[in-house]
């Protein structure tokens, strides 16, 4: 899988963003002097034209310049988190345009009012953890483990998963987590003697129940999904020990994962280590890293360690490319020098630290092409985001819930984000 990215081929553009890649592409460069400018000639108009009613979003893991121009123009630049809440929060915001990957989008237009908008910049952009995870994956191997342990069962779906896989939660009695409030929730779920269904990060879940000092061999992983692509049948094949396994399982853990976060090894830990550098990583890296490190935690957590630090210190960070650039430049100001683990000056590592390239999709002629297009009326049908909407990043292909279906899927699906809120902020939920 490809995570270093630089500009898309053309063919990869809808037809009506076509013109706006053409452009971009006469360009004499990338640098924010000139691609800011050009985004503003598109930028401006839309933003008169809509007013306050027009809010631009964009995730941590945006490349510079969408998320220089989202802040200059008081857009929303924030985690998965904070961005599902943008719509909900906003109500006077009533064209919601984001910058991030699809499950992102679907879970502001989850939680959004019925006269605000969602839209995608590029509806290819999507998660490859959540590609792994799709429903047609996932829900027919969740059936076989609920027909086997019934209301024991019990889903515990990362943000970091589609509106089908997070209404699942809802059904189940489960809930959404964050990566950093995922041992609360699978806390949580262990006080009501629930067997947990952890979809879909395989790292986040294990990383979460060693925190918690789980039997880690109570934590069984299901096969990879790539081979099949998942809906396989649970039967004593299905995990090493079979059946005897699963039944004697804590917690099970989908077998997807993040191409950008598992990059990471104790190796490259070391090396930053003996020259002297703080090791932070994001959970999503694969347990033997993380424990290799000095902390781990979100990308807020990742954040404020970068803000707290004092002059002089040396980090060197595990996660998403563009963040770790972003936070150098923070960082430069402050005299704290912060290194990319994966970026090892010494060809016997052959690693570089990578961009989200999925989510870099997005990139600034989807953006410009978006603004226009929405303030000339014409939009394509295939970039608003409705809960429930599944797409392929290959085909651009796109299944969308009829209105009854979409109803009942926002209603499961709020019930696991609203279960994550409650045992967040109190411990315990009550719906
Ligand atoms: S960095 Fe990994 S987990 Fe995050 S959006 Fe990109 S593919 Fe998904």
């Amino acid at each position: 899988m490809n995570i270093c990215q630089t500009d898309l081929p053309l063919d990869w553009y809808q037809t009506e963003f076509k013109p706006y890649a053409e452009e971009y592409m006469r360009l004499p460069d990338r640098r924010p002097g000139t691609v800011l400018p050009w985004l503003d000639r598109y930028a401006r108009p839309a933003l008169e034209h809509f007013g306050d009613a027009l809010l631009l979003v964009a995730h941590f893991y945006m490349g510079g310049e969408i998320v220089k121009l989202v802040e200059r123009y008081g857009g929303a630049v924030s985690d998965s988190y904070q961005l599902a809440l943008q719509a909900a929060r906003n109500p006077h915001k009533k064209v919601i345009v984001e910058s991030a990957v699809h499950f992102m989008a679907e879970s502001i237009a989850i939680l959004a009012h019925d006269d605000q908008s969602v839209w995608i910049t590029n509806p290819k952009a999507g998660c490859t953890m959540e590609m792994l995870a799709k429903d047609y994956m996932v829900e027919p191997v969740a059936e076989q483990l609920i027909e086997r342990y019934g209301e024991r069962l019990l889903v515990i779906a990362y943000m970091n998963t589609g509106g089908r896989i997070k209404a699942l939660a809802g059904r189940t009695g489960g809930a959404v987590c964050t990566s950093s409030n995922a041992p609360k929730i699978v806390e949580w779920a262990r006080k009501q003697g629930k067997k947990i269904l952890f979809v879909p990060d395989q790292h986040l879940g294990r990383n979460t129940a060693a925190k918690l000092g789980m039997d880690l061999s109570k934590v069984v992983a299901l096969p990879d999904p790539q081979i099949g692509r998942g809906g396989f049948k649970v039967d004593d094949k299905t995990v090493a020990g079979g059946l005897a396994a699963l039944d004697a399982a804590e917690m099970i853990l989908w077998g997807s994962f993040c191409g950008v976060h598992t990059v990471f090894s104790p190796a490259h830990v070391q090396y930053w280590k003996e020259r002297g550098y703080t090791v932070l990583v994001h959970p999503e890296s694969k347990l033997e890293v993380v424990q290799a490190s000095d902390g781990s935690g979100s990308t807020n957590f990742l954040w404020e360690a970068v803000m707290k630090a004092k002059s002089g210190e040396r980090i060197a960070i595990g996660t998403e490319g563009h963040f770790v650039r972003n936070a150098r430049e923070q960082g430069r100001l402050r005299g704290v020098e912060i290194v990319h683990l994966a970026d090892i000056p010494d060809p016997r590592f052959q690693s570089m630290g990578c961009g989200c390239a999925t989510m870099s999709r997005n990139d600034p002629p989807h953006l410009a092409g978006m603004l226009d297009l929405l303030r000339q009326g014409r939009p394509p049908a295939a970039n608003r985001v409705y809960a429930g909407d599944v797409v392929d990043e290959e085909s651009g292909a796109l299944d969308r819930l009829a209105l009854a279906e979409r109803a009942q899927l926002i209603r499961h699906a709020r019930l696991s984000l609203q279960r994550m809120i409650d045992v967040t902020e109190t411990g315990t939920s009550n719906v």
